[in-house]
């Protein structure tokens, strides 16, 4: 056995070195982190169904012809994909107040936005991943005007089909966050939807009780963070019924 080289370690998930050369496995993990990690907490299971919702979302949006990283799942908790080089924005589209939002411009959350809008963050952990323009974008370089264009056309693609997959199961999306690739291919390079799309990185509403069902309850301290992603899932058509374990008194033979 040898063991598998290591690409890269974020706060969710690590990439390791693909069977094939331009392939990664994604594999994500259980640790929970917000406000630039400085709150952190490790939720067993969390890992297993971030997997199994972004491999269905990734698998549904390709079959509509948005083009991703995904390439097919392998386990539990791993998923291969092709490796991209990550643009270092990242891109929130919003359908209703909420969160930052809701801070920054004094508007109630849940208030319906006039339309869905879109914003854009430097990724950058030390600067605590700041909001920025358009033109702060082109300006240093971290992405072209034609891959703006790219990025938010597939955002608004992106928000569409999502929008109408969860109010078919009794969930409002509120609002989400995706980061984008630049997949390169012979001579070409194009822009597909990277990373994961989970309750981590959406909010998501219950339609007719508005419960929160996203990663806000661990935001806010709320409690029942793995029962409301089981709750996605199982609604999405994908709990995977063996994990997490549950925690019981076990049989003493
Ligand atoms: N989001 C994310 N990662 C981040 C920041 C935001 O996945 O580093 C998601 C968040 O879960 C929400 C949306 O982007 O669905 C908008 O987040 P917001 O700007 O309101 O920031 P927050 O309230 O999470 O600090």
């Amino acid at each position: 056995m040898s063991r598998r080289r290591r690409v890269y370690e974020g706060k969710a998930k690590v990439l390791y070195e693909g069977p094939e050369p331009g392939t990664l496995v994604q594999h994500f993990k259980d640790d929970t982190t917000a406000f630039d990690a400085t709150k952190r907490e490790v939720i067993d299971g969390k890992g297993v169904l971030n997997n199994r919702i972004s491999e269905y979302i990734f698998t549904k949006l390709n079959e509509i012809g948005v083009p991703t990283h995904f390439i097919r799942a392998l386990n539990m908790r791993e998923q291969l994909i092709r490796e991209v080089e990550i643009i270092p924005v990242e891109v929130v589209v919003r359908n209703v107040a909420a969160g930052s939002l809701s801070k920054k411009l004094g508007i109630d959350e849940g208030t319906v936005l006039p339309r869905s809008i879109i914003e854009f963050y430097y990724k950058n952990d030390e600067l605590h991943d700041p909001m920025v323009s358009e033109e702060h974008i082109t300006a240093f370089g971290w992405a072209t005007p034609q891959e703006i264009d790219d990025m938010m056309a597939l955002a608004l693609r992106i928000n569409d089909f999502l929008t109408g997959l969860f109010l078919g199961i009794g969930i409002r999306l509120v609002d989400f966050k995706v980061e984008f690739g630049r997949l390169y291919e012979g001579e070409m390079v194009r822009v597909v939807l990277a990373d994961e799309i989970s309750p981590d990185c959406c909010r998501l509403w219950d339609t007719r009780t508005n419960d929160k069902l996203d990663k806000d309850r661990f935001r806010r301290d709320m409690g029942g963070l793995v029962e409301a992603y089981q709750e996605v899932a199982r609604r999405l058509g994908v709990l995977v019924e063996t994990e997490p374990k549950r925690r019981g008194p076990t049989l003493v033979k």
